[in-house]
């Protein structure tokens, strides 16, 4: 039988988009549904596939768009500006996320799980408690890997005792040691050396709308956040282009030391008032550094957007 429900996350997939998105798949196996199939949005960045090819599987296939009233299942996110091309006229039958709603509508009635947690896997992973389903090693992994970057290593302020729970489970069952599996894993992620400036600024953005203004706050992570502004001229450049091109009133570039749980902002546009308003610190050679900041969704969103 053909699958006919894609199962995807957000565009510039993270690890817990892609993750979530198999391991949603194969819950729905599991629950009887085999007409489901996991697809994805974007590029696979490096720390995602190093989680691939640790446990030897291929990365879904990528899509473009949607159809008029293909059926989604959508994980790690709802708003419209960060899913397929298509949405609005897709059938949305079900949403797993653990992000705010904005920007979301649908004609009909669906399934929606939200759980402010750290992590989409963590709301899977209750869920396969809950019918009391077996987790194999390949998906102990899977929702493991997801859990560690979305937290980076349950050090995020977004981390709840429900990722934490998960995580050491989850640990037990894959028979991997949490701390070195997570420090390689996410460090697979920080070699940032191959990539453009134009490549690099889109590796993990999200684009938001806050009363038709547009704009994005992009993440990258490193060890070393010097080694980042270095190229500061050519990214400012790239985010330059990005926000002529999309009319953007604001591009937020965060730059997040996963060691030292920090981050330095490179942030450019007509609104980067919000950003000074929202931490109340004045912007230097269009950057500002955040002491203990690693969160986009719970330090930087809901402030910057407030004074948007
Ligand atoms: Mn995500
Ligand atoms: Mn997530």
């Amino acid at each position: 039988m053909e699958k006919e429900i894609l199962i995807f996350g957000h565009k510039n997939p993270d690890t817990d988009s892609i993750c979530s998105s198999i391991v949603k798949e194969r819950l729905n196996e599991k629950n009887g549904y085999n007409n489901s199939k996991a697809v994805r949005l974007g590029n696979i960045n490096q720390e995602t596939q190093y989680v691939l090819d640790y446990i030897g599987i291929e990365a879904p296939e990528l899509i473009e768009k949607v159809e008029e009233d293909q059926k989604v299942i959508l994980v790690d996110h709802n708003e419209f500006s960060q899913s397929v091309t298509g949405i609005e006229n897709a059938k949305i039958i079900e949403v797993v996320d653990h992000h705010r709603i904005a920007n979301f509508e649908t004609l009909d009635p669906l399934y929606y799980t939200a759980r402010p947690y750290g992590c989409t896997a963590t709301i899977l992973f209750q869920d396969f408690k809950a019918k009391e389903f077996e987790i194999d090693k390949e998906e102990a992994i899977l929702m493991a890997s997801a859990i560690i970057s979305d937290t980076l290593l349950l050090k995020s302020p977004t981390t709840t005792k429900h990722d934490k729970k998960a995580l050491e489970e989850l640990g037990k069952i894959a028979k991997i040691n949490i701390e070195e599996y997570g420090l390689e894993m996410l460090k697979a992620g920080t070699n940032l050396d191959d990539f453009t400036a134009e490549e690099l600024i889109n590796i993990d953005a999200k684009s938001l709308d806050k009363n038709g203004n547009k704009f994005v706050i992009a993440q990258v992570n490193t060890v070393d956040i010097s080694s980042v502004l270095k190229r500061q001229e050519v990214l400012e450049g790239a985010i330059q282009n990005a926000i002529n091109e999309n009319g953007l009133d604001l591009f937020v570039l965060a730059i997040t030391d996963i060691l030292n749980s920090n981050s330095e902002l490179i942030v450019l546009g007509n609104k980067s008032n919000a950003v000074e308003k929202a931490f109340n610190k004045k912007l230097e050679n269009n950057r500002v550094f955040l002491e203990g900041v690693v969160s986009r969704k719970k330090q930087l969103l809901p402030d910057i957007d407030k004074n948007m």
